[in-house]
């Protein structure tokens, strides 16, 4: 990616995009705010791609179209499904979503933290607190 992927990035495009591996949602951000065909393209084209984490949106084959929203959006490329929620998504996205593994079912949630769900619970995981550091993939 040409930048680092902060929320204000990600609240200029304001979507998501499902792994089809681990189906947790995962960020797209862009430079500048999307204009709303710009988003209408990407609703469309999100519909019909196969993503999976780390991929790269530049890989897409756009047939060398230069208005292509492909060339504006990102996503993380460092992502792998092991990784949890980026902080990014819980600062742009209202949608509660477990931390860990993005479930949207029978989360828990206290003041400070990132949600939980009870299968995460149940498997020992901790809930990860807001206050830490943003999460930074190597
Ligand atoms: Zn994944
Ligand atoms: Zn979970």
């Amino acid at each position: 990616m040409p930048f680092s992927p902060s929320s204000n990035k990600a609240s200029n495009v304001k979507m998501v995009v499902q792994c089809e591996e681990c189906l947790k949602w995962r960020v797209c951000y862009a430079a500048r705010v999307l204009k709303q065909d710009q988003k209408q393209q990407l609703e469309l084209e999100l519909d019909t791609l196969s993503y999976s984490c780390g991929a790269y949106f530049q890989d897409i084959d756009t047939g060398g179209d230069d208005d292509s929203v492909f060339n504006h959006i990102y996503v993380n490329d460092k992502l792998t499904c092991d990784m949890p929620i980026e902080a990014a998504y819980f600062v742009t996205f209202s949608d509660p979503l477990c931390f860990y593994c993005g479930s949207e079912h029978n989360l828990e949630a206290n003041d400070g933290q990132d949600p939980l769900c009870d299968i995460c619970k149940a498997s020992g995981k901790q809930p990860h607190s807001k206050n830490t550091r943003a999460f930074v993939p190597r």
